[in-house]
């Protein structure tokens, strides 16, 4: 494969661009590939060069790179009529209005322009409507780019994980492993009745895969309860993906207090969203005393986009489509992994899946989980696959990164290029893409 012209274009964006790159994900090593177009479920590059894309603009694109015919029109007229105001229109009414018709906890809520936004107004509505400050995170729990969630450390030692935020910010956010119930039940009993939220993603998709064991959500839902916090569900990445159009707390059958959405919700294009019981999310200014605003927020052209990407899957086969392709992809990595790397761990359900090249292999395989590690507890590699976010960090990430991605995409797969970031499956991928992605699995792994 030729990536001159990529190489050249990134020579220039290194000049203007920090890193090259306007998110930092994409900056794949040696230099990241530019693309020219999508089509379907692939994408072509500068240099012509053609992939079967699993990265999907990390989550949003349901169906590939060609909009269906509805959302294409819908954007189209929505683009050609503004392309927005600020005064509302009608197709912020008509989005929100399905949202809360399909999402079991949702009665209202409020649009902005990206997950960061999201959980940042989670955060603030949170903290004011409870009156208190400290904030719950799981450790490798994935909240966006913002200050009260950017912590590493444990629940004696938070500190914050990057430059640019202040210990004393840091303070005030307390990170516990995923799937421990007992950590999580000693921070209740030490901090419970300062605990403003528990924010947490129903299954960890920036950092595993990693599925929560049975009972875990029920733990923290009955904590909440207790000492009066909310329960947050950052849906960004799982919104519209896992449990298709009542997201993955419909799956799961966990109620939270509140729930922020991105990607999927905005059909290709910048969004987020906060929503659940009216009674919370009215503390928003201008119903309540919780400031939120936005230039952009609910522009008329991702409604539309994300209206009819909705209103789309309600009416065609979309969930089972690619929750089926999903399963064919996963079930196929489990037996290769079987034949040619025992210790390594698929994940992932639904439309979301992963390999995590863990370390340790049980003794026999023998009635392992087949479709994606589901926590089961009598799966013989249940005591080996990741339950935390640590247990993700424990794996082979540099084999990933530095070997596999580059000689998945050498044969015309594009994934996402670090350990831990989610691959997803569109609507426009097929049974023969799958069957190629296998067959480079098989040579690559
Ligand atoms: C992608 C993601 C975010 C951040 O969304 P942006 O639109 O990138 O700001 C937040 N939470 C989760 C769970 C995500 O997957």
């Amino acid at each position: 494969m030729n990536h001159d012209r990529s190489r050249d274009l990134y020579d220039r964006a290194l000049s203007v661009i920090p890193g090259g790159v306007n998110s930092s994900v994409r900056a794949t090593r040696p230099y990241p590939f530019f693309i020219e177009r999508g089509d379907g479920a692939h994408v072509v590059d500068a240099d012509g060069n053609r992939y079967i894309d699993y990265v999907m603009g990390y989550g949003p694109l349901l169906y590939g790179h060609d909009m269906p015919d509805p959302v294409r029109a819908a954007v189209q007229s929505h683009a050609s009529e503004g392309p927005m105001y600020g005064a509302p229109t009608e197709i912020e009414v008509d989005h929100a209005e399905f949202v809360a018709r399909h999402v079991p906890s949702v009665e209202m809520i409020r649009f902005v322009n990206s997950g960061t936004e999201a959980t940042v107004s989670a955060v603030r509505l949170a903290r004011g409507y409870t009156g208190r400050d400290k904030i719950v995170v799981m450790q490798g729990g994935y909240h966006g780019a913002q200050e009260s969630t950017l912590v590493e450390g444990g629940p004696d030692n938070p500190r914050p994980s990057t430059a640019g935020i202040p210990a004393s910010f840091a303070e005030h956010t307390i990170p516990v492993p995923f799937n421990d119930e007992e950590t999580i039940e000693r921070v209740f009993e030490e901090h419970g009745h300062d605990i403003a939220g528990v924010l947490v993603e129903p299954v960890l998709g920036n950092y595993g895969i990693v599925q929560p064991i049975s009972g875990y959500h029920e733990t923290l839902r009955e904590l909440c309860d207790d000492y009066g916090s909310l329960l947050v569900f950052d849906e960004v990445i799982t919104g519209f993906r896992v449990g298709g159009l009542g997201c993955a707390q419909s799956k799961l059958g966990v109620t939270p207090d509140v729930t922020t959405f991105g990607k999927i919700i905005g059909g290709g294009f910048p969004v987020g969203a906060i929503g659940g019981k009216a009674e919370i999310i009215e503390s928003f200014t201008p119903s309540g005393d919780v400031f939120q605003s936005g230039t952009f927020s609910g522009h008329p052209v991702t409604m539309a986009a994300g209206h009819a990407y909705l209103t789309y899957a309600a009416e065609h086969d979309v969930y089972e489509h690619v929750n089926r392709l999903g399963e064919t992809l996963r079930a196929g990595i489990t037996d290769l992994c079987e034949d040619r790397a025992p210790e390594y761990t698929v994940v992932g359900s639904d439309s979301m899946f992963k390999t995590v090249f863990t370390r340790d292999a049980p003794s026999s395989l023998g009635d392992q989980c087949a479709d994606g590690c589901e926590q089961r507890t009598d799966c013989p590699r249940y005591d080996h696959c990741p339950k935390t976010g640590g247990d993700v960090a424990d794996a082979e990430t540099e084999r990933w990164e530095r070997v596999f991605w580059q000689e998945m995409k050498e044969r015309g797969v594009f994934l996402t290029a670090n350990q831990f970031e989610s691959q997803f499956v569109s609507y426009a991928h097929t049974e023969e893409d799958v069957e190629e992605t296998l067959e480079a699995y098989k040579e690559a792994l």
